[in-house]
């Protein structure tokens, strides 16, 4: 229980909500809504809106609930988050084989088979990268150039011509580590090829220049869509 007998009804409401929010989140994810808390926990919407003005304030609240519960606060620089990832909720929608992630099994094309006209792709997705038993991660690097090799072959299917399997054969690794650099490893055994700040700048044209959107441009567009091009390490 969040709150003592001696808490105001209001503090009392308050953290029945959040309990139930807790809850709705747990079973739901990122896709929880402010309305689906206000229905499960039998309130009405403007009655939520009035406790918790907004979803980032029911969240945050949330938060430090945790946090009273556990009783302590270790203040860190940085935080490794490492429970795991979870394919988006909509790929629950199709009707497919899935992996553990909730990855949609995929063919060569990215085509999801047992679903006539379903491309899936980046997190959405489990393909082969190679034909020696390596698949794509939920990462960047491999969701950029799934993209390009997905809606090339969802538009030459529809046009009935050739699709481009999609094979992804180099796979790196770019960790920063704050005030001592980073590393940069190539390869699916991580070999170490870049430490300190030769790293740190690998890092950085990564998240500014190798990963970003391209130009607002036709021919930049075009360019940055061509499969065979996209994230070739
Ligand atoms: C905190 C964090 C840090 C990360 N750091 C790294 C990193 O350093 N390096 C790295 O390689 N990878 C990193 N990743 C992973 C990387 O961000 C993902 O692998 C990549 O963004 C996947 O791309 P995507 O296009 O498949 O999905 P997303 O980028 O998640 O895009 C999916 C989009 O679909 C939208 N969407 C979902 N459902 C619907 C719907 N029903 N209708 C309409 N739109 C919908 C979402 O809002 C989203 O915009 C990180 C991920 C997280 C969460």
């Amino acid at each position: 229980m969040i709150v003592s007998r001696s808490s105001s009804l209001r503090d009392r409401v308050a953290a029945g909500i959040l309990e139930v929010a807790a809850t709705v989140l747990a079973e739901r994810g990122e896709a929880a809504s402010m309305a689906d808390v206000a229905d499960t926990a039998g309130v009405g919407r403007a009655t939520l809106y009035r406790y918790f003005p907004s979803r980032e304030a029911l969240l945050r609240a949330l938060a430090d609930v945790a946090l009273d519960d556990l009783g302590e606060r270790i203040e860190s620089a940085t935080v490794i988050w490492a429970a795991g990832m979870r394919a988006a909720p909509l790929t629950a929608q199709i009707p497919a084989e899935r992996d553990n992630f909730g990855r949609l099994i995929v063919d060569r094309d990215l085509r999801v088979p047992s679903v006539p006209g379903v491309f899936a792709t980046g997190d959405a997705a489990r393909a082969a990268c190679d034909d020696l038993g390596n698949y794509a991660l939920m990462s960047c690097q491999h969701a950029t150039r799934m993209g390009a090799f997905a809606g090339n072959n969802a538009a030459a299917e529809l046009m009935g011509v050739p699709t481009k399997p999609y094979h992804q054969k180099a796979y790196a690794t770019c960790l920063d580590l704050g005030a001592a650099g980073a590393i940069f490893t190539r390869g699916w055994d991580r070999k170490v090829e870049l430490v300190g700040a030769a790293a740190k700048k690998t890092k950085q044209d990564i998240n500014t220049v190798w990963i970003y959107p391209p130009r607002a441009e036709r021919a930049a567009a075009l360019a940055s869509a061509d499969p065979e091009h996209v994230t070739d390490l």
